[in-house]
């Protein structure tokens, strides 16, 4: 498993996979927006960059109230009708592609009988397979996973999600991740010589379908599991590591071998990290610090031993972020004093960018907060008078950076992280997707956002349903 690096996927990427307008943003002459884009792109670079503009944006928008979005999406557009209105006021820049009812019963498979099922979808991973095409993988709490080729119909130009396989792993799947050609998902199911179900994460290589399935077990005959519990978060793209958490607290390192149990290639635990008391919810690792985050509102950074030399840490606790104590040694900026979290944290996101590389938080708080990610300093704290549970980065057809975050109550809220020409203010709230005005969203909490590439994106709500979506300009 050597050498991939997970994460890749939140980058945009080329117009490639884009579902409507395919290249023309890239070839040049196209569009008399072009050589604005690039004049705004060098501006962007003198504008200052910093979140510290922003520190005062949590004290303005006033708690449990939704601040306005700067544009509202036309709900035409976005569903795919021609929006026929002459310049229209309404923005053009979301549209909705394509969905997977949780409602449509679809025969199973897996069952004699042919019954037709339900199968809420928990979880999406967009691959793109050895031959180049992308495709999907969704979880579900119906036990399976599922493989999906996605086409465009020549007659309608809509989007087409074509099952090509799925597979039983006889529990509810929890976290399902793609890392180069290797599919990880974590359910909680049955273990040989267990009673009752536990925490498991199994691995395929896809590549070599016929090999066979890798389990994480801490030990092959005594502890044939990851995690007592349910496996609630999941990490990869560290080179031969990857890292799980649990609903019990617990973090463990997992590191692969080419002989390790019977001479049979597969992981074994590194380290653990203990320390959380409550489910972990976000791992992720930047410059040698694993971070995660927990319900029990702390975020808390491990050494993985530095950026050259990941794994080779004590894999320790360095800093501990509660509400009241940002992390020591955070420097003697103001923001010093923007604390941690106040409820559960939902979410940990990586974001690279050329002004550095940073952490994103969300909690049920409603806050999300932006952390240099070398010391955890408090960059930015942005509240959306809403829980957030979920977050993901993209990029517009303008390659600027945009944060998405699925709230509490079934939105997706769009911000422009760095400044623009257009709209000065950083992490401002652009747009929103919401049900009530879009006659279309996901009813309760949004589960996951994922980015895919071509300047798309997927959603996942507790509703199990699983939406695409396809972003052009602001
Ligand atoms: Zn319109």
């Amino acid at each position: 498993m050597p050498g991939f690096h997970g994460g890749n996927n939140q980058q945009g990427g080329g117009g490639r996979f884009g579902f409507h307008g395919g290249n023309n943003h890239q070839g040049g002459g196209g569009r008399g927006g072009r050589n604005n884009t690039r004049g705004r792109g060098a501006q962007r670079g003198r504008n200052n960059r910093s979140f510290q503009n922003n520190r005062n944006f949590q004290g303005r928008g006033t708690r449990n109230n939704e601040p306005p979005p700067l544009f509202q999406i036309c709900r035409f557009h976005f569903t795919g009708k021609n929006c026929t209105t002459r310049n229209c006021r309404y923005s053009h820049s979301i549209q909705h592609v394509t969905t997977i009812q949780n409602s449509e019963l679809i025969p199973d498979q897996n069952n004699d009988n042919n019954d037709n099922i339900n199968h809420p979808t928990s979880g999406v991973t967009p691959w793109i397979d050895p031959s180049g095409a992308l495709k999907i993988f969704t979880s579900s709490y119906d036990h399976r996973f599922r493989l999906y080729n996605i086409s465009t119909d020549s007659n309608t130009n809509g989007v087409v999600l074509t099952k090509e396989f799925e597979h039983d792993v006889k529990g509810p799947i929890e976290v399902l991740d793609v890392a180069s050609n290797y599919l990880f998902c974590g359910f909680t199911g049955p273990s040989a010589r267990i009673p009752g179900d536990v925490g498991m994460v199994h691995c395929w290589n896809l590549a070599q379908p016929s090999d066979e399935v890798v389990e994480l077990t801490m030990h092959p005959d005594y502890t044939p599991y990851a995690h007592g519990g349910r496996v609630s978060a999941f990490l990869t793209g560290i080179g031969d590591m990857c890292v799980s958490g649990g609903q019990d607290g617990v973090i463990r390192i997992w590191k692969y071998g080419a002989s390790v149990s019977g001479g049979k290639a597969g992981f074994t635990v590194l380290k653990e990290c203990c320390g959380h008391v409550g489910e972990i919810t976000g791992l992720a690792i930047v410059g040698g610090i694993l971070w995660s985050s927990s319900t029990d509102a702390t975020i808390r950074l491990w050494d993985a031993g530095g950026a050259g030399t990941l794994g080779s840490g004590t894999w320790e606790c360095k800093y501990l972020i509660t509400a009241k104590t940002p992390p020591q040694g955070a420097g003697t900026t103001p923001s010093q004093s923007i604390g941690g979290h106040t409820s559960p944290i939902t979410a940990l996101l990586p974001f690279e960018s050329p002004s550095g590389s940073f952490i994103i938080s969300s909690s049920l708080d409603g806050d999300v907060k932006i952390w240099g990610s070398s010391n955890g300093e408090c960059k930015s704290s942005t509240n959306h008078g809403v829980g957030i549970v979920c977050m993901a980065i993209t990029q517009d057809k303008e390659d600027n950076f945009i944060l998405l975050c699925g709230t509490e109550k079934g939105k997706i809220m769009i911000r422009m992280i760095f400044p623009t020409a257009s709209i000065p203010e950083p992490m401002r709230l652009i747009a929103s997707l919401d049900k009530n005005f879009l006659e279309f969203g996901h009813e309760g909490p949004v589960k996951q956002i994922k980015a895919g590439p071509g300047n798309t994106f997927y959603s996942v709500g507790s509703d199990g349903n699983l939406s695409v979506y396809q972003m052009d300009k602001f």
